[in-house]
């Protein structure tokens, strides 16, 4: 049967100008295409020196690097090619021309070449969103995460129970197909309930372990909050070593919501920047203000700040208290713009208040050590659970939970002994594991999957 799919292709490396640009193709005509543009198809998964030429006119377009992958062992299950090229705009360019006019070759859609690998079964749906996380990931501790979702760590595992629900569902259904004949033994539905019931909890105990692992995927969200002019926006500046957030000496300048990703101690945060909450009769700074108070009452730590010469420091903390069922922690900033007797009182008052309070200068720095040693701790206690997390997505948690849900009607039915009825339940027990890894009906979530990706991927 001739293969007639789209040969797609794609800059599968960053923007030129770079100092190389990967092109990859992939499907039936990739061999085909590379022999028309540097005369021959190398041998397998060796990199080969090659001219490439413009198919049209023989004119040398560039020197590359040109590899073969013949399928169905490619990374996409298609017989695929890649062409190291030299990574300006032109060379890949005039490549991309030369591609174009090859019959069958159009440029990829975005994701495209993973959606390949997972029509071709060489990646189920969960390995597809790890890989999505590995190409975003920012942190030491996500990347981490992101390659265990790739290698299977939940997609396997999801695989092997749905197997094993299966192999209870067969034993069912084999009393149910052969109940009047005598060489069916007969108790075959104690052994399936059994079997339900120890999956069930196996399941259930992974879902407990997973930690953050979701969290991982965002961040910890730290909100920096306190009255207006109180130095909110130099302090994020100060902890972003950039200029995310505009400092400015006129109250109420901070409108919006401004955020900032760190990486601390390997693991993400996100920081927070809010608009002075006070009262405010301007309608564009209430906006400011309403969202503010949203992402304060999502955060995980709330960082109040106060002018430590103005000394708001109580009463800020009940207002943020107020907000966030989150943890609060004051920081006095400005220090240096106190006398040395008061910031001697205002550091030592500090150190009094378990670690929850700081003395600090967002302006000169002074402080920052012990802040941030304070936050990368407090960071990874709350990660500490998470390293080898199972479930990184709502959707994982989701399907996990209706599996267990299933799994417990099917226990329950067996009471009744109601043969049909068990079997109904261990099959939507199987299905919502199947659609976790993508095995059924899964129209609906692959698209939203494959939007994460960027093309040439
Ligand atoms: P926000 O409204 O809370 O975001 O406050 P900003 O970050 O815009 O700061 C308001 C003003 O206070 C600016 O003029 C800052 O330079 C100043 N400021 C911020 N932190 C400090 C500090 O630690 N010491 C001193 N002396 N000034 C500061």
């Amino acid at each position: 049967m001739r293969d007639d799919r789209p040969t797609i292709y794609a800059l599968s490396s960053g923007r030129p100008p770079a100092a190389i640009a990967v092109v990859r193709l992939c499907g039936p005509r990739a061999g085909a295409a590379l022999e028309k543009l540097i005369g021959r198809v190398p041998k397998p998964r060796h990199a080969t020196l090659a001219r490439v030429r413009d198919p049209a006119t023989g004119e040398v377009i560039d020197e590359a690097l040109a590899l073969w992958f013949p399928g169905p062992h490619s990374e996409t299950g298609d017989d695929m090619a890649e062409l190291q090229l030299h990574g300006s705009h032109a060379v890949v360019a005039a490549v991309f021309d030369a591609l174009a006019i090859i019959e069958g070759c159009r440029p990829a859609e975005a994701g495209e070449f993973t959606r390949r690998a997972f029509d071709n079964g060489r990646l189920d749906l969960t390995a597809i969103e790890g890989l999505a996380d590995l190409i975003a990931a920012e942190t030491p501790a996500q990347r981490r995460q992101a390659f265990r979702q790739l290698k299977g760590l939940i997609g396997d595992r999801a695989e092997a129970w749905r197997e094993q629900i299966i192999a209870a569902l067969a034993l069912i259904e084999a009393r149910i197909d052969f109940s009047d004949e005598a060489d069916v033994p007969e108790d075959l539905l104690g052994p399936a309930l059994r079997a339900a019931k120890d999956l069930r909890d196996e399941i259930a105990r992974a879902l407990s372990k997973s930690g953050r692992g979701e969290r991982l995927r965002d961040g910890f969200v730290v909100a920096i909050a306190g009255p207006p002019n109180a130095g909110k926006s130099t302090l994020l500046n100060r902890l972003a070593k950039r200029d995310a957030a505009i400092v400015s000496a006129h109250p109420g300048t901070t409108r919006d919501a401004i955020e900032v990703h760190l990486n601390l101690e390997g693991y993400p945060v996100t920081l927070i920047d809010t608009a002075g909450i006070r009262d405010s009769a301007d309608p564009i700074e209430q906006e400011g203000i309403r969202r503010t108070q949203e992402r304060v009452a999502m955060a995980d730590l709330v960082l109040w700040l106060t002018d430590a010469s103005a000394d708001r420091a109580a009463a800020g903390r009940a207002a943020a208290e107020n907000l966030s069922a989150a943890e609060v922690w004051v920081l006095r900033n400005k220090t240096d713009m106190l006398g040395g007797e008061t910031r001697a009182r205002s550091e030592s008052r500090s150190t009094n208040e378990s670690g929850r309070a700081f003395a600090i200068s967002a302006l000169t720095g002074a402080g920052m050590e012990s802040l941030l040693q304070a936050l990368g701790e407090c960071v990874r206690k709350f990660f500490s659970t998470t390293e080898a997390s199972m479930v990184t997505r709502a959707r994982h948690r989701r399907a996990l939970e209706e599996t267990i849900a299933a799994l417990d009607r099917a226990v329950a039915q067996g009471s009744t002994g109601n043969e049909e009825l068990i079997a109904e339940d261990l099959r939507s027990a199987a299905t919502a594991l199947g659609r976790l890894t993508g095995r059924v009906d899964v129209e609906e979530v692959l698209d939203v999957i494959f939007r994460e990706f960027c093309i040439g991927k």
